[in-house]
């Protein structure tokens, strides 16, 4: 185990007026003492802040007028010996803070060192180390909210107290095979076995349903805007963005033609996809291709087609209509402020069950009612969904949904009367991949990959 003493900045780099320069380590207070003067740090109270100033041990040189934080283990954040140093913002002046607690024999932290010495020390469990991570990315106030909760432990809870439940019915398995002679016992333990196996079936079911909008929230709805050329597809990606204050994102590593953009639509957080594309006012098929544009339109979770309501429904119209098939669509028809051409049931007909919202983007019209068809799209007109419990996370829904199948082994086997000691096996299985999500027995190599993704300083 590690147990050097690490630093980094732990305040996202040029945002805020102040900075934070935080030290994890048996060796963080009397490093942090070499450099500061006002206070002797090695014997303030824990949990204390103190002001005072930096100065360079080698010239002597002050450096910064700083706040330090102390705070002694074990009731911190790394459950380890914390100080944090509260510089003004500045990049000039954190970095030379930065570097003058290196310069004292502090270890750069690598990204995500932080969070990993606060699992590797009990302090949290894997499901809430990836809450950490998700908080980091978070995109929109809801999809925070959910991070919030599992680092809080939601998550947490509930997967332990599945895995005690199976826990309890491998017990009852264990008596069944120490006491076969007493016929009552196996019978009864085999009923309570089964409830209980279909308790924890259906919680994780429940669980996995939620995984959906989860994975909404951490990543956004992956949204496309689609018309012919003219009907006003760029000016609603332009009123999106200006009424929801876009957060932009470039994505790294990605070309040009996929830069994302996000947008948060009463907090449905909106990816919208291939805005490069869409913005320069050609179609989507026109400027990526019909292959690519296929994979675009399939990548989506929802589709907004763009209609022209002063205009007749034309082929292109139709076709596009049949290419988003039993998908989310929501069907704009725009510019309302004119007269009418387009054939009204027509479009009724070809729509069918697709929400129909009218607009005159140009006159900012109906921009609202779309908004609320797309909150009601996600919610699925249920808005009171601040209290549930959100998988969110790929890892997590990939281990639930082997849980899943291993309960259902198990619970066939059951039905069949095979061998107890046999069951026994698929809902030990059950509870090991359960485990997985919180982090017990999970291997070295999978826990410095997900921490390698954490930014610096977490
Ligand atoms: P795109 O090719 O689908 O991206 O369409 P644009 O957003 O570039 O818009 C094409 C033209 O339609 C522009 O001149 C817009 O100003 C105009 N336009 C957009 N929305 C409306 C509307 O609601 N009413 C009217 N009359 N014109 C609109
Ligand atoms: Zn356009």
């Amino acid at each position: 185990m590690d147990t050097d003493t690490i630093s980094a900045i732990s305040t996202p780099v040029g945002e805020g007026a102040i900075a934070i320069v935080r030290l994890s380590g048996p060796e963080a207070v009397a490093r942090a003492n070499k450099i500061f003067h006002g206070k002797e740090l090695e014997q303030v109270a824990s949990h204390t802040i103190h002001y005072g100033k930096l100065f360079d041990p080698k010239s002597n040189e002050l450096v910064e007028e700083v706040m330090v934080s102390v705070m002694r283990a074990p009731k911190t954040f790394t459950r380890e010996d914390i100080v944090e140093i509260n510089c003004h913002g500045g990049l000039v002046s954190v970095n030379r803070v930065l570097e003058l607690v290196l310069d004292q024999g502090v270890r750069l932290a690598e990204p995500g060192e932080f969070t990993k010495r606060a699992f590797l020390n009990g302090r949290i469990d894997l499901s809430q180390a990836e809450a950490v991570m998700d908080l980091i990315r978070a995109k929109t106030d809801r999809a925070m909210n959910v991070a919030l909760k599992q680092m809080d432990g939601r998550l947490s809870q509930l997967i332990h107290q599945l895995r005690q439940q199976l826990l309890e019915t491998v017990a009852q398995v264990e008596v069944n095979i120490d006491y076969p002679e007493y016929d009552d016992v196996e019978e009864m333990t085999n009923e309570l076995m089964i409830e209980n196996t279909k308790k924890v079936h259906q919680e994780i079911e429940r669980l996995l349903q939620t995984a959906k909008q989860g994975k909404i929230l951490r990543e956004g709805l992956g949204t496309a805007i689609v018309g012919r050329p003219n009907v006003g597809k760029s000016s609603l990606m332009n009123a999106l963005v200006h009424e929801n204050k876009a957060i932009v994102t470039e994505v790294p590593g990605t070309t040009r033609d996929v830069i994302e953009e996000y947008v948060n639509v009463r907090g449905v957080p909106l990816r919208l996809i291939d805005t490069a594309g869409i913005r320069d006012t050609e179609d989507l098929v026109e400027k990526i291709g019909v292959e690519r544009s296929r994979q675009v339109l399939q990548e989506a979770d929802l589709i907004l087609l763009v209609l022209n309501y002063g205009d007749e429904l034309t082929e292109e119209d139709e076709k596009l209509f049949e290419a988003v098939q039993g998908m989310d669509v929501i069907v704009i028809v725009n510019k309302t402020d004119l007269p009418r051409k387009l054939d009204i049931d027509r479009l009724h007909e070809i729509a069918g069950e697709h929400t129909i919202v009218n607009t005159a983007i140009i006159e900012e019209e109906g921009i609202d009612q779309l908004e609320t068809a797309i909150s009601e799209i996600f919610f699925e007109g249920d808005l009171d969904t601040g209290d549930m419990t959100y998988v969110s996370n790929v890892r997590h829904v990939q281990l639930l949904n082997q849980a899943k199948e291993a309960l259902e082994d198990a619970m066939s086997g059951m039905e069949e009367d095979m061998p107890i000691d046999i069951v026994q096996i698929d809902v030990r299985r059950t509870w090991e991949l359960l485990g997985e999500i919180v982090g017990d027995s999970v291997s070295d190599s999978l826990l410095d990959q997900l921490f390698s993704q954490f930014c610096l300083g977490k």
